[in-house]
């Protein structure tokens, strides 16, 4: 005899491995297909009920039928198909509550971090009154849950437009139709936003798309509490770190190896100009690795150097390679840095953890031979919270640190 309906009997359900469960129970989010020990015929971003081997109930989780992460939980509840629409609308508010209680100074910031806030495989940007939304995985890509994004979008930031912002390689793991990125509500799909004061250029489909690192935003206001005296900006971007600088600092210059993002600083530069309290930026198009090196055979110093270079470790095997090569760098920097100066260094791989980061810059420091005060440990922006039990929700690290004589 069977008892009465449970929610999970109307949705398709997946059985999961010992080690599957260990992980949910563990906090996590995840369970990889190799995970997996029972699944029927389940269509691609459904809704399914999790249990373990005995049956016992572990939640509902999102399903995809094409990623290496089979399923992720998005409660520990067993709710029904007609619920997941209202859950995904209070997770909404609550993401929106929390940006708009704890984000100061700046129009722009995440509203959305995916897992970080419940809602696995959907982000949002806001850039003052352009929304920008990246769908991650099949589920977010029904329409049900895509309206109902639209729909608190619209009623949090009435006047905004939202743009979907396709990653054509995200579509492809996820075995999803292509589709270009375009507006789905209002006008709008470039603008002028503010971080922490700072102006910038924002365009979401225009030929040379811009964006911003968000997860840098409070970053910056620290660099530029203790920066000083000439600055030497490595890896700049748009200038997030530079135009901070160019605040405090006598001389700025910012080197990328990218013209059109050095293009763009250039224009954000002209946005900010008047609180500058140096000459123009010099904005140098180099490789980094190389210009340090022949910057430091030239005996050229600075008083402030921050280092943000792209992820160097993409995978758990290149951790040690990538090490090696956040070493040299700060290797570099230090040798170039006067006493009293002011090193920024960060990295945004997640696989190189706390740490081994901060071992390397000790290791970095003894092999210069300078001595190094932690002035601070970060990591990203209060909008791109961590969420416990997800290390891969906090994978960015910026320390701080003075050179003592
Ligand atoms: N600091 C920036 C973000 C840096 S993203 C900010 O806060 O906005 C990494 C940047 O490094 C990209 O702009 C990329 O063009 C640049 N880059 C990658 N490899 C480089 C290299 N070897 N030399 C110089 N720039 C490089």
């Amino acid at each position: 005899m069977r008892g009465p309906l449970s929610p999970h009997d109307s949705i398709p359900s997946i059985t999961v491995s010992p080690r599957g469960a260990e992980r949910l129970k563990s906090g996590h989010l995840w369970v990889y297909r190799s995970d997996i020990a029972k699944a029927g015929d389940i269509p691609p971003g459904s809704l399914v009920g999790v249990r373990d081997r005995r049956g016992r109930t572990l939640g509902s989780a999102l399903y995809s039928s094409a990623s290496q992460i089979a399923i992720r939980l998005l409660t520990s509840r067993a709710i029904a198909e007609d619920e997941l629409v209202v859950l995904v609308r209070q997770r909404i508010d609550d993401a929106v509550g929390f940006r708009q209680h704890n984000v100061r100074d700046s129009d722009s910031y995440r509203v959305i971090f995916s897992e970080a806030d419940l809602l696995p495989g959907l982000i949002v940007d806001k850039y003052n009154d352009v929304l920008a939304m990246q769908v991650l995985t099949q589920a977010f890509d029904r329409e049900p849950t895509r309206q109902a994004v639209a729909q608190k979008m619209h009623e949090h930031y009435p006047g905004a437009s939202l743009l979907d912002r396709i990653d054509p390689h995200i579509r492809e793991l996820e075995q999803l139709p292509q589709r270009e990125s375009q507006l789905v509500l209002g006008g709008k799909a470039s603008t002028l936003f503010t971080l922490n004061g700072v102006r910038f250029h924002f365009d979401g489909l225009g030929g040379q798309k811009t964006g911003a690192f968000l997860d840098q935003r409070e970053n910056y206001a620290a660099a530029a509490r203790y920066a000083h005296g000439e600055a030497l900006d490595c890896f700049t971007y748009h200038g997030g770190f530079a135009l901070h600088l160019a605040r405090v600092c006598s001389g700025v210059t910012a080197v990328d190896s990218s013209r059109p993002a050095l293009e763009v600083a250039e224009q954000n530069e002209q946005l900010n100009r008047d609180a500058h309290t140096c000459d123009d930026i010099d904005w140098i198009e180099a490789n980094v690795f190389d210009l340090l090196k022949d910057y430091s055979s030239a005996g050229r110093q600075y008083d402030t150097i921050v280092l943000d270079p792209p992820a160097f470790a993409k995978t758990k095997r290149t951790v040690e390679t990538a090490l090696r090569g956040y070493k040299e760098l700060n290797l570099r920097a230090l040798k170039m840095l006067r006493p009293g100066g002011i090193l920024v260094t960060c990295s945004c791989s997640f696989h190189v953890e706390q740490a081994a980061f901060s071992a390397m810059l000790t290791d970095a420091a003894a092999d210069a031979g300078r001595r190094l005060r932690v002035l601070e440990s970060r990591g990203a922006a209060v909008d791109h919270p961590v969420l416990a039990g997800v290390p891969e929700t906090g994978y960015l690290k910026c320390i701080l640190s003075q050179m003592i004589a």
